[in-house]
């Protein structure tokens, strides 16, 4: 399996437009974060975990000639503003599958109502297949995805859990029965958006803590705010199998 970290950046991604913090304005290239995603790709499939608003950037980025679905955490626009993106694989394709929980694609289809008309429908809107996520395990060909359920803020997400890969992003609150369905996984994605605490994000002590918990080989952290500093820096104060996702990473596993 090989996986592909897209974007490792908060909703505004960094830099910011606009900003003047010194993250923002760093030329490492690892302080350079789009919106969170990620590509997960086994046997000849590839799946994207959510499309957020610089999804036609890194399916450039990525070189990716064509997708088997995409799988959403939420529905929060850093997370799926690039839906209208998804025309390239469409037209190619046909249909795309979507992968979300059933209030994900109500808000998708609110969204993006073109997308899911079966009237009069513009001829250059792209067409998806709804599958309704739950929280228990679901196939995806060759493999078994499992949810983990998890609160950002008051809202539910879903981390997914591809063999040994677990994927987890704006969680703030993962009850144990769910943590252990990820316990000693060899690859633990999970976000970390800043020193100070956040009302719907682990922060760096928390994420730390829940890795600890879930006691994987290596943990990577994302979802990465300016606030958390610089990546050479952070990355220094990290336990020893902890790091700081970048966008563009690679892993096999
Ligand atoms: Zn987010």
């Amino acid at each position: 399996m090989k996986i592909t970290f897209l974007g490792t950046g908060t909703s505004q991604g960094i830099p910011i437009i606009g900003s003047k913090h010194p993250v923002c304005l760093s030329e490492d290239s690892k302080d350079k974060r789009l919106r969170v995603s990620v590509l997960v790709e086994w046997d000849s499939y590839t799946y994207v975990v959510d499309c957020g608003p610089d999804f036609r950037q890194q399916m450039l980025r990525a070189g990716s000639e064509k997708i088997d679905g995409i799988i959403f955490t939420h529905e929060h626009s850093d997370h799926v503003l690039g839906f209208d993106d998804i025309r390239p694989f469409y037209f190619r394709q046909g249909d795309i599958p979507i992968y979300a929980h059933k209030r994900v694609l109500k808000a998708l289809k609110k969204r993006f109502d073109y997308v899911f008309k079966t009237k009069n429908k513009y001829p250059g809107a792209p067409t998806v297949i709804t599958n309704r996520i739950k929280n228990k395990p679901f196939n995806l060909r060759t493999l078994t995805v499992v949810p983990i359920k998890g609160k950002h803020h008051e809202l539910q997400v879903f981390g997914f859990k591809f063999g040994d890969f677990a994927y987890l992003t704006d969680m703030k609150t993962v009850k144990d029965k769910e943590i252990d369905k990820i316990k000693n996984v060899k690859i633990l994605v999970v976000n970390a958006l800043r020193i100070e605490p956040h009302q719907s994000h682990f922060n760096l002590e928390e994420a730390l803590n829940f890795i600890k918990k879930v006691n994987p080989e290596t943990a990577y952290l994302t979802h990465i705010s300016h606030l958390l500093g610089f990546h050479k820096e952070v990355e220094k104060s990290l336990p020893k199998n902890v790091f700081l996702a970048y966008d563009g990473l690679q892993i096999n596993i």
